[in-house]
């Protein structure tokens, strides 16, 4: 039976999708600039391929921050400080910490049963913030953040990182949680230990990781886990 589980925090506990258009209507409202449904879809093709680019190698980090906005102004004609947009654009987005389903309930209830830790990609101040500010903060011993651990998932050397700061820590008896097969399944998979696809969109698995599990919603986990007892 599983003693310690790994959840993934954006799109698994938080809802990122809904901290990024609140975070882009705070700065076009700071702005004074109607956000209408084409700048969005515009912002979001922008900064989908930007981290494709960052995935692939292309583009640092650093080129993907300081280039989403100032392209995105370039496009929309509007002589503005496309740089400094975004980092008020990253200061509201560290402010969005609106809750997936049952996240904070089911938190609870595992927290009696397992040791729970966050494994996370991001900036870890942000990633900090949103955690605290969402409340969900109290249920996990620890939060690992790609930043501090200086690898992301679904590098491996990141999953060692988790292993080595842990002292109760064995790999049989870990699962980890995350609605990304690219990052957290195949990261899971990789290491070497059992992995849960949140999926509650139920989209078709396309790549070749293949998941322990899947679930459609957080509540399912205690049944799954209630079962591998
Ligand atoms: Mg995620």
């Amino acid at each position: 039976m599983y003693t310690t589980l790994l959840f993934d925090l954006d799109d698994t506990l938080l809802d990122f999708k809904a901290a990024e258009k609140q975070a882009l209507s705070s700065l076009f409202r700071e702005l004074r600039l109607p956000l209408t449904q084409t700048i969005q879809q515009r912002y979001a093709t922008l900064n989908t391929g930007l981290w494709q680019e960052y995935e692939l190698g292309k583009i640092t980090r650093e080129t993907l921050l300081k280039t989403r906005f100032t392209l995105l102004f370039k496009q929309l004609d509007q002589k503005i400080d496309g740089v400094a947009c975004e980092k008020r654009y990253r200061s509201y987005l560290s402010k969005g910490h609106a809750l997936v389903p049952h996240a904070s309930e089911i938190c609870g209830i595992l927290k009696q049963d397992f040791h729970l830790e966050v494994a996370t990609n991001g900036i870890a101040k942000m990633q900090l913030q949103r955690l605290a500010d969402s409340g969900l903060d109290n249920y996990f011993e620890r939060v690992f953040v790609s930043e501090e651990a200086g690898f992301q998932k679904p590098q491996l050397e990141f999953f060692n990182y988790i292993a080595q700061e842990l002292p109760y820590f064995e790999k049989e008896r870990t699962l980890i949680i995350g609605d990304s097969l690219t990052s957290d399944i195949a990261g899971g998979n990789r290491f070497g230990i059992d992995t849960c696809w949140f999926n509650p969109n139920l989209v078709t698995n396309q790549t070749s990781t293949t998941p322990t599990f899947q679930i459609r919603q957080l509540p399912d986990l205690i049944k799954l886990l209630g079962q591998q007892k």
